[in-house]
């Protein structure tokens, strides 16, 4: 069996797959020695090439010397020092650039995804040549029902307002094969939005649920702020809603407004008189009606600019340690 697991049958030979986990970590000196040997464990005689690629995004404790040490004692380690903190995504981008796996995952260094997981991913892609990606969802959600009700409604909103379907609980934990990780990688704009990104590339993803552990250490670094600002770039980055929504305001105003000049007219005719209120209210309505539509308009040439003009780097390493470069000075 454990032949089945560690190489797949492709073009009539059986070749080995390298598997490339990608970490983002900040500020995770408590859980990141620890992650690495779990997952060194986990994969021991059941993936036979991988490799870990660990994102220091600007980690202000220990995370950079501890990565170094473990980089120095392996030799599948590569590591990706950034000049600041640039978020989780910019993490993300950074790992998948540097992968040089057949399969690549995103996962947490925390272990509140752990490592059996991806094996389970993996066996789903080698046995399943159809499907690009396997993602995996929360089955049962350790959260508080504040947080659940306000992602279940963030899901909602976004799934009705843009094109790309958000699998609700799914997050950026999953395996794809290359040719996804390439198209994800075509998608070089400035905010970044995984899962929308993830959606919006398209492919055959299969969702299965996994259990969230506690943090292994450490506190999460997210806070609700943080997650609501998260929330507005996956509705403002994949939905041109909002800014229609001026448009549409203005043009509901001004409809308003000519229907209750016509009401008054009626009015003014039974009862022989119209007043200067219904005058100065038609016009208030017309003219308020007119300035949402041209802002509405205004916006709709500024989400294009906006869009065009994404082209500041995602982020800036200071340092790269790779693997593969070791010994060649
Ligand atoms: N992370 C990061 N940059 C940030 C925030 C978080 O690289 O600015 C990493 C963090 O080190 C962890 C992962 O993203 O490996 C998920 O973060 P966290 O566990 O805080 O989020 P939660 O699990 O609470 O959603
Ligand atoms: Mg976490």
């Amino acid at each position: 069996m454990a032949g089945r697991i560690e190489k797949i049958f492709k073009r009539n030979e059986w070749i080995i797959v390298k598997l490339t986990l990608v970490v983002p970590c900040f500020n995770e000196e408590e859980s990141i020695i620890n992650f690495y040997s779990e997952v060194t464990r986990v994969f021991k005689d059941k993936v036979e090439d991988y490799e870990l690629v660990f994102v220091n995004d600007g980690s202000r404790d220990k995370t950079p010397e501890l990565l170094r040490a473990i980089y120095e004692r392996a030799d599948n380690v590569k590591v990706v020092n950034f000049s600041r903190n640039f978020g989780k995504e910019a993490a993300i981008y950074a790992g998948l650039k540097m992968s040089g796996g057949d399969y690549t995952c995103v996962i947490d260094a925390d272990l509140q995804q752990r490592p059996e997981v991806v094996l389970e991913m993996k066996e789903i892609l080698d046995s399943n040549e159809d499907i690009d990606c396997v993602a995996a969802y929360q089955g049962e959600r350790k959260e508080s029902k504040l947080l659940i009700f306000f992602k279940d409604n963030f899901y909602k909103i976004i799934n009705k307002m843009s094109d790309v379907e958000l699998y609700p609980g799914a997050s950026d934990f999953r395996l794809m094969r290359r040719q996804m990780l390439d198209s994800v990688l075509e998608m070089s704009e400035y905010s970044r939005f995984s899962k929308g990104i993830f959606s919006f590339v398209g492919y055959n993803t299969k969702y299965i649920p996994y259990e969230v552990q506690e943090r292994a250490a450490g506190k999460s670094k997210w806070s609700f702020m943080k997650l609501f600002r998260y929330a507005i770039e996956g509705i403002v980055g994949y939905s041109t809603v909002p800014l229609k929504a001026a448009s549409y305001a203005g043009i509901g105003l001004m409809g308003i407004s000519v229907l209750y000049l016509i009401i008054a007219l009626i009015v003014g005719a039974v009862v022989g008189e119209i007043t200067s209120a219904v005058a100065i209210i038609t016009l208030l309505l017309f003219l308020g009606g007119l300035n949402s539509l041209f802002l509405g308009i205004i916006g709709e040439y500024l989400s294009r600019t906006y869009l065009q003009v994404k082209d500041r780097p995602i982020y800036i390493a200071k340092e790269i340690l790779n693997y593969e470069d070791k010994g060649e000075d």
